[in-house]
């Protein structure tokens, strides 16, 4: 048998309260949620508008220690920059409607037809713009899920059902702490059947309550936008009967401690990344890293609007999230 070491505890007790106390409590944790997707009791609780927690965990931790080995922010070593790439370019969806280009969408549409995977795992919202993780196994269904949602998904939950049921592979879509929280439990055999990582562009994600608080204070309830995004500084929110847009410092009091340890903007990690920053309006910045990403570029280049992207200014965001 080969031995199995387990990882080293910072306080008394069961493996769960060294995580708490290192990561959760000490404010670096990403709330990538990798933690939910392994631990064998599913006591691990992914909600958008609170820090992961293990509610009765003194009782119910098997103390495995494996939420610890998952765990991206122990031991914590921040990746930034543009991370490894193959090409860059933006490109724009000629079938679905997105928060930028639609192609995050378009990516995961051409790996379910190309059949590289058999179920993608996404984020969807309700009329409250709550995120709802979702397994999606045909294209026609991906469009309701585009757009982006700035609040926790409890998507690794999700991740941990769609791995389970994949026979031909997973896709899965999130910021970049969520996609160096799948990396890491790629060091566990059942999630190597995630074939495709796609990785967003993120400066920082909200807690939904701050984000609901934050415009409530401002006179907006969230349940009335059609539209949040972010462009050149401004959080904008679009209503049924105009706009509104602060700057995106006003935001700086809610951003998650989790947020401010970050370095990776263009989730460094993944097999392609797809952000807004460097493109013209309506398309998506697509950096491709690996061969599979490469194989769906390809299809990408075939069937949408392609152009050019400015990399001055994605570099300039990479810093600025370093600085930050
Ligand atoms: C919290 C957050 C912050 C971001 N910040 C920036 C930024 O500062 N600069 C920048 O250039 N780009 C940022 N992005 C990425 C950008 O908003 C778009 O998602 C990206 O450009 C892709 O657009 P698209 O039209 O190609 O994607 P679409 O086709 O609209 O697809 C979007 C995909 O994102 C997934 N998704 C939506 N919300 C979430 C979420 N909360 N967690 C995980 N997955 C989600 C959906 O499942 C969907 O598959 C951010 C994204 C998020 C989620």
């Amino acid at each position: 048998m080969p031995k199995i070491r387990l990882p080293q505890r910072v306080v008394e007790g069961k493996f769960f309260a060294s995580l708490k106390a290192r990561v959760i409590d000490s404010g670096i944790c990403s709330h990538c949620g990798a933690c939910s997707a392994i631990c064998p009791a599913y006591g691990i609780v992914v909600d958008p508008s609170r820090p992961i927690d293990f509610p009765n965990w003194e009782e119910d931790c098997l103390d495995c220690g494996v939420c610890i080995k998952v765990c991206p922010r122990w031991g914590f070593k921040p990746k930034s920059g543009l991370g490894n790439f193959l090409e860059i370019f933006a490109a724009k969806s000629e079938r679905f409607k997105g928060q930028d280009g639609g192609i995050a969408t378009e990516i995961l549409a051409i790996a379910l037809e190309e059949r590289i995977i058999d179920r993608a795992v996404v984020v969807k919202r309700d009329e409250n713009w709550y995120p709802k993780a979702a397994t999606i196994t045909k294209p026609e269904q991906l469009e309701k899920c585009a757009g982006t949602k700035y609040s926790f998904a409890p998507s690794m939950p999700e991740l941990r059902k769609a791995v389970f049921r994949s026979k031909n592979g997973v896709g899965f879509v999130g910021t970049p702490c969520m996609i160096s929280g799948l990396r890491s439990l790629q060091k566990i055999k059942s999630f190597r059947k995630v074939k495709l990582a796609l990785g967003l562009f993120c400066m920082e994600n909200f807690y939904y309550d701050s984000l609901v608080g934050f415009l409530a204070d401002r006179g907006i309830d969230l349940r009335d936008a059609v539209w949040i995004g972010i462009s050149k500084g401004k959080f904008i929110v679009k209503l049924e009967d105009g706009e509104r847009s602060f700057p995106v410092k006003e935001l700086n009091p809610i951003v998650p401690s989790g947020c401010k340890v970050c370095e990776d903007f263009t989730a460094v990690e993944s097999d392609i990344s797809v952000g807004s920053v460097g493109s013209p309006e309506g398309f998506s910045t697509v950096i491709v890293r690996t061969e599979i990403g490469k194989e769906i570029a390809e299809k990408l280049k075939e069937r949408c609007e392609i152009g050019e992207v400015n990399l001055k200014i994605v570099e300039k965001l990479c810093e600025l999230k370093k600085k930050h």
